[in-house]
């Protein structure tokens, strides 16, 4: 018999835990991705157009080791059940993700193709820390400061797993037709088309393993050590870019941790606050594996009652497309719909105009996010809305209200990002909100809330 390798959010052959399992068991594999499972949340656009370029690039190290690379859609216990027929496979390996609807689907598959003799097995998520860790009474952690404390704790005493290399081909490998697999790639229809507002997403991504390798290089060799000091400047590009391919797997939490490691070897000094920035991605995981409602409920109680005014189509497509009138703001939303990212402190800022200035639900948001940014996440995306917004874990309190024009002389001093992503038409609105009197409301409104 053979085994299936079902991959998720894990588009990569180095550093794969449940692939090297599965052609240590099995003298034949064959690998297989379901798109659109129907219990979990449907990926956004951008989301859509990395995971196709991710899976060409899987396909071709896959088939290196004679293994084909099976696309389905629709429910994930069908799609195996009925690939393990016609294969005649008796295992399943997989990676666990985080996440309650995740978790229920992973829970169904193993019980389902169990009772149809068919073994599931899970290999852990890719996290540095375990989610279980929990405070010395006994909680789950709610600050990001002791926790990341602890986590380190944790890694000095037990490091990171050693990376697991690039598995040998299959004993018995099976003949992969590329042609058959590009078709059945084009048939899943994840890139846009018409309009095709991807078309030069080429330039500034590789989806994909070697994308995410050459990147992590890339960085360490280039802008590491100007990390802590120029990070949060969206003028300037030092920060890793790795985010959409950490939230694909196409490169392992574990392999960033040891080849910073090696890096401080020959540059003393240098990663702290690069590694910190991987325990907030931690920090979101550990949130969500606690509070699996992250991305519709407050993280926060007191928050349960909060009256958003109604939505307002208007302010929010104002928002979406741009065209607020204040200058970071529409940068940093048009840098995000034309490249699919945005800049980490460019994202805090427009979260905050929209919570704050505009009253618009964090969810409004988040959902935008999750459709245009190519490192959507299930957990960064929903609790870094939430950090904005004041309802989540070690939130910015209520009343820290970023201001757009400030932030933008901080961080933008010659205005470059700005001028990089809204030409100077001479067309420019007006703002669509008085920024002092809109803190003002919105102050009184959070304040409310207790
Ligand atoms: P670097 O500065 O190089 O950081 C290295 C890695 O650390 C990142 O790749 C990411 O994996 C992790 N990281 C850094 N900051 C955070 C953070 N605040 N929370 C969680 N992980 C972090 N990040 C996502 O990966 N997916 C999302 O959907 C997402 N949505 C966000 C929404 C809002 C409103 C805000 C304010 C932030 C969001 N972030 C999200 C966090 C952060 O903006 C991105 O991780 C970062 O900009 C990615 O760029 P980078 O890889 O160059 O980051």
């Amino acid at each position: 018999p053979a085994a299936l390798i079902w991959f998720r959010r894990d588009l990569r052959v180095g550093d794969h835990p449940a692939l090297t399992a599965a052609l240590e068991s099995h003298e034949r594999v064959i690998a297989v991705f379901v798109l659109d499972e129907p219990s979990l949340r449907p990926i956004g656009g951008a989301s859509r157009w990395w995971v196709h370029g991710a899976l060409d690039s899987l396909a071709e190290d896959l088939a290196e080791l004679g293994i084909p690379l099976e696309l389905r859609t629709g429910d994930p216990v069908d799609a195996l059940h009925t690939l393990a027929a016609e294969q005649n496979a008796n295992r399943v390996y997989a990676t666990a993700r985080p996440g309650a609807a995740e978790a229920e689907l992973d829970a169904r598959v193993h019980t389902e193709l169990g009772s149809h003799g068919i073994e599931v097995h899970f290999a852990a998520p890719d996290l540095l820390v375990d989610p279980g860790l929990r405070t010395g009474e006994g909680r789950p952690y709610t600050v990001f400061t002791p926790f990341w404390k602890r986590a380190l704790d944790e890694l000095a005493r037990r490091p990171p797993r050693a990376v697991l290399p690039v598995p040998q081909p299959a004993r018995t490998p099976t003949a992969v037709n590329s042609a058959a697999f590009a078709a059945a790639l084009d048939h899943l229809e994840l890139r846009p088309t018409s309009p095709n507002w991807a078309e030069n997403w080429d330039t500034y991504w590789s989806p994909g393993e070697a994308g995410a390798h050459e990147r992590l290089a890339d960085f360490l060799d280039e802008d590491l050590g100007d990390y802590p000091d120029l990070r949060d400047r969206p003028d300037r590009s030092v920060t890793s870019r790795l985010s959409p391919h950490l939230v694909w797997g196409e490169i392992t939490v574990s392999t960033i941790w040891h080849a910073v490691d090696e890096h401080r070897r020959t540059h003393p000094g240098q990663g702290a606050s690069f590694l910190s920035e991987l325990g907030w991605r931690e920090f979101a995981h550990y949130q969500l594996f606690h509070f699996p409602k992250l991305a519709t409920d407050p993280w926060r109680p007191s928050f349960a009652n909060f009256p958003w005014p109604e939505a307002d189509p208007e302010l929010l497509r104002a928002w979406q497309t741009g065209t607020t009138g204040i200058d970071l703001v529409d940068a940093g939303m048009n840098e995000l719909w034309q490249t699919g990212t945005m800049h980490n402190r460019v994202r805090m800022v427009v979260a905050s105009l929209l919570t704050k200035n505009l009253l618009q639900h964090w969810r409004a948001g988040e959902e935008w996010f999750w459709d245009t940014l190519v490192d959507a996440d299930p957990a960064a995306n929903p609790f870094n809305w939430q950090w904005v917004a004041g309802s989540g874990a070690d939130a910015a309190p209520y009343f820290r209200i970023f201001n757009p024009e400030l932030q933008a002389k901080k961080f933008d001093p010659n205005r470059e990002y700005i001028r990089r992503w809204v030409p100077d038409t001479g067309l420019r609105t007006a703002p669509i909100v008085d920024l002092k009197a809109s803190r003002e409301a919105a102050l009184e409104a959070y304040r409310k809330r207790e």
